[in-house]
């Protein structure tokens, strides 16, 4: 079949390999008109990190990784509150677990996609479908006939507001906003460590990386933004709701002002009921946003671009089946992803002080080995049987 998908980032090229693998052809579109660099770090295990394995791309992400070794809570003066050593995490997941640019693993996914056609800075922007198949309009103005069209288009997909209707209910807020962005020659550096400053409702946290960069995380709740200001000036809306922060805050946001990069985006979960619609279905951010909250989007895409590909290869000529099986071998999986996700919200965000220190205790209980391999482990491991598709 000849499968057009937009988005080029994590879900995308995943799945164009998986599908030229199973003797598709995949047709890649990406409105940026380069792959992107730098951004923002992720933290990468699970069955995704297995799935890596298998299309030979570990080497390089591990190689641009970072094993990172804490994570220290301080107070404003500095001074250490609680902390927690990631090794038990590491051990638990039998050290499989990595801290990488996002960036960094979507190149490594496309440098996989041998002999598929890329077009940079071209979308698909709407279709039409008739009997056999369907017609793509391009932002070039031109068309293309596919047989399927996936979104791989991130948390604002266009093709699920083309295909799907464009119902807010669609992307539910969680009620926090997160900004990323890199700075040069940052005069704090904490090797593997990542150091964050949490008050009620926003958090501050930063993380040295290669090369004199220094990544930088703000995460507040919404009620603290401008709605307004966001919309004409986000350093400005930023500015305002981190005023007053103490620790390293006042240095950070005065620095912000000379980034050129900056992601900024509301915390939303995608809840769809259905991922396909005649020839059209959704993958990744785009089908079942789980949110940074988190902390496994990456791999969750991995794992969706996988089972979809692996499905409609089954599934043989009756793509329609594959689709739905698609959906159902990973609906419940990604349900149960969304839930967890909801609890750490206030982990990185406590409204109150009385929340922040209960998160600070339980953040220290976890240095009891013990503990940590329990609670962490549970939540961490995926509960979830990959078939393999290549044996079929
Ligand atoms: C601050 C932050 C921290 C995170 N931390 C982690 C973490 O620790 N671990 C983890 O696993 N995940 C993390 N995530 C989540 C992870 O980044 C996403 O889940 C993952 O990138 C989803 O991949 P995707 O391919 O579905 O979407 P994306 O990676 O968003 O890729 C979508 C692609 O589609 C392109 N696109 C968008 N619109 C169009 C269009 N109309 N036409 C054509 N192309 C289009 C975009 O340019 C992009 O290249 C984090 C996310 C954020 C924001």
């Amino acid at each position: 079949m000849k499968i057009g998908i937009n988005g080029c980032g994590i879900a995308g090229p995943a799945l164009a390999y998986w599908l030229k693998r199973f003797g598709h052809e995949p047709v890649l579109f990406e409105k940026a008109p380069a792959p992107r660099a730098g951004g923002y770090v992720i933290d990468f295990w699970g069955l995704g990190y297995d799935l890596a394995q298998r299309m030979g791309i570990l080497g390089p992400i591990v190689e641009r990784g970072y094993a990172m070794r804490r994570l220290k809570m301080v107070e404003a003066d500095g001074r250490e509150v609680a902390s927690l050593a990631v090794e038990p995490i590491r051990e638990t997941l039998g050290g499989r677990f990595i801290s990488v640019a996002r960036a960094d693993v979507a190149a490594a996914l496309l440098g996989a996609c041998q002999d598929v056609v890329v077009h940079f800075g071209t979308s698909i922007v709407g279709f039409h479908e008739d009997a056999g198949e369907i017609t793509a309009a391009l932002s070039d103005g031109g068309h293309e006939r596919f047989d399927l069209v996936i979104g791989a288009d991130g948390l604002h997909s266009r093709i699920r507001a083309v295909g799907f209707g464009d119902d807010p209910r669609h992307e539910r807020a969680l009620g926090c906003h997160v900004a990323a962005f890199r700075l040069e020659h940052y005069p704090h550096q904490d090797e593997l460590t990542y150091v964050s400053h949490t008050e009620p409702k926003r958090q501050v946290a930063r993380m040295t990386l290669r090369d004199g960069e220094t990544l930088v995380l703000l995460i507040c709740r919404s009620e603290l933004l401008d709605g307004e200001l966001v919309r004409t000036n986000v350093k400005g809306a930023l500015q305002r709701a981190f005023a007053g922060m103490r620790w390293e805050v006042p240095d950070i946001i005065a620095r912000m002002a000379g980034v050129d990069e900056l992601y900024f985006d509301s915390v939303n979960q995608v809840r769809l009921d259905t991922w396909s619609r005649g020839r059209v279905a959704l993958v990744g951010d785009a089908a079942a946003c789980v949110s940074f909250l988190a902390g496994e989007g990456t791999g969750l895409a991995m794992i969706e671009a996988y089972v979809l590909a692996g499905e409609l290869h089954r599934a043989g000529n009756d793509w329609s089946r594959g689709l739905e099986q698609y959906a159902a071998r990973l609906r419940v999986f990604l349900r149960d992803k969304q839930r967890s996700a909801l609890k750490l919200r206030g982990f990185f965000v406590p409204q109150t002080g009385f929340g922040l220190a209960l998160r600070n205790l339980l953040v220290n209980a976890f240095a009891l080995p013990f503990v940590a391999k329990q609670l962490v482990g549970r939540s961490v491991r995926d509960e979830l049987e990959l078939p393999d598709y290549e044996k079929d």
